[in-house]
């Protein structure tokens, strides 16, 4: 979690705390600036198509172009860049070779991911179908 500043619409400006996780980027705008109506966002990793860094006078600005265009003032702004375009070159689901989140039926009627073997609701082997 770091501070941040989003800018909603120059010059509309909000201030809050910025997290990435592996799912989502965040922005949870200080209640002050909620005040006036900000809404906090939450932006799906892999809605993101591109991201991009521009130098500021004392940040750097981090562009997010998603559903719509996001930008970001911050200290780490570097940091930010880095780990998104890690992201957006490796999107969720193809991270590791080929495997997939996908969930499995099992005969007891329940499912489960197929990252496991065995059913953790009745313990059978999980068959892929
Ligand atoms: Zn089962």
């Amino acid at each position: 979690m770091q501070k941040a500043i989003y800018f909603v619409n120059k010059p509309i400006a909000a201030r809050g705390m910025l997290e990435l996780t592996d799912r989502s980027l965040h922005f949870q705008v200080f209640p002050f600036d909620a005040s006036f109506g900000i809404k906090s966002i939450s932006i799906d990793v892999c809605s993101i198509t591109d991201v991009a860094i521009e130098l500021g006078d004392l940040h750097p600005r981090v562009v997010v172009v998603a559903d719509k265009r996001y930008e970001f003032v911050l200290s780490k702004g570097r940091e930010l860049y880095d780990r998104l375009r890690e992201i957006t070159k490796n999107p969720l689901g193809q991270k590791r070779d080929g495997e997939r989140c996908s969930e499995i039926a099992c005969s007891c009627g329940k499912s489960a991911s197929s990252l496991y073997t065995f059913c953790p609701w009745c313990g059978s082997k999980l068959l892929p179908s």
